[in-house]
């Protein structure tokens, strides 16, 4: 394990070299958008509440009401930020260098398909979309939708609720199995802005046989298994490895 500014004229080599490659994003990779991560996200009326109970499915059917208002109040923020220059970084190179990096993120924010990115493996969803609590019976149509908080089907009682994966669900498993493809054929994967603490997706690093570059101002729990470790922000860093002319 290496960490250091020399450092990214290495890295900049690996990715010239790699045919494929993987990035792997966590919440820091939008923190210089000016989303919090969840370690940061607890401010005001919710500083009380650890994400860990509210994005729960328990904690959604003990309290609809609330849960919805949390992921209102995160749907309404993300709504209002911009991808960086990271995302940007990415999305360009993908556009230039067509099929050759694939994203799997686990923010549920949309700032890489944002940015541009084709074919984003959203691991934890999107939280600007929803969908049923219960599987969908024939009533449950978006005729019968009754707006509240939350939208319920005015027949049955099925209520909506975000389409993020929560803590204690399985990840859907084509996405899933799509990561576990692209990080196996890489020869390249950049490790962005995760703790490195939620499975499965942080196995994906594990599981990569090729090289694995963390990138990350802290320490995290996938530094042990990187060949480098570039201490910086992804805005900062991934423009100075992925542009052609930085
Ligand atoms: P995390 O909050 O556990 O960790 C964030 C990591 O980002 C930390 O290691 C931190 O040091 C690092 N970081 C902070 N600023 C950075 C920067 N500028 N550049 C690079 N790295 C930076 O996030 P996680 O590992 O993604 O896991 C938490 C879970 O929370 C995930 O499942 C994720 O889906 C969800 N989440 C998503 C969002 C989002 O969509 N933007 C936000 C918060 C949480």
């Amino acid at each position: 394990m290496t960490d250091g500014a020399g450092d990214v004229g290495k890295v900049r080599g690996w990715v010239r070299a790699a045919r494929r490659i993987v990035v792997l994003s966590g919440a820091g990779m939008s923190a210089e958008s000016g989303v919090p991560t969840f370690r940061d996200a607890q401010t005001g009326l919710w500083a009380k509440f650890r994400p860990e109970d509210l994005a729960t499915e328990d904690a959604f059917r003990a309290d609809p009401k609330m849960v919805w208002d949390w992921y209102a109040m995160r749907r309404a923020m993300v709504a209002k930020v911009e991808p960086n220059a990271g995302h940007r970084a990415i999305a360009a190179f993908q556009q230039r260098h067509p099929g050759r990096l694939t994203v799997a993120t686990q923010n549920v924010d949309g700032l890489h398909q944002h940015a541009g990115s084709p074919g984003v493996l959203a691991l934890h969803g999107n939280i600007a979309e929803d969908t049923w609590l219960e599987a969908p019976r024939a009533c449950c149509t978006d005729a019968n939708l009754l707006p509240g908080t939350p939208p319920r089907c005015a027949v049955c009682g099925n209520l909506r609720r975000p389409a993020v994966v929560w803590f204690g669900e399985t990840l859907p498993p084509e996405v899933l199995q799509a990561a576990q493809d692209a990080a196996l054929a890489s020869q390249l994967m950049l490790v962005v802005g995760t703790s490195g603490v939620v499975y499965p997706a942080a196995g994906l690093a594990r599981a990569t046989p090729g090289r694995v570059v963390v990138i990350n101002p802290q320490a995290s729990d996938l530094d042990a298994v990187a060949d480098a470790v570039l201490r910086g922000g992804a805005a900062v860093l991934l423009p100075q490895l992925l542009e052609e002319h930085p």
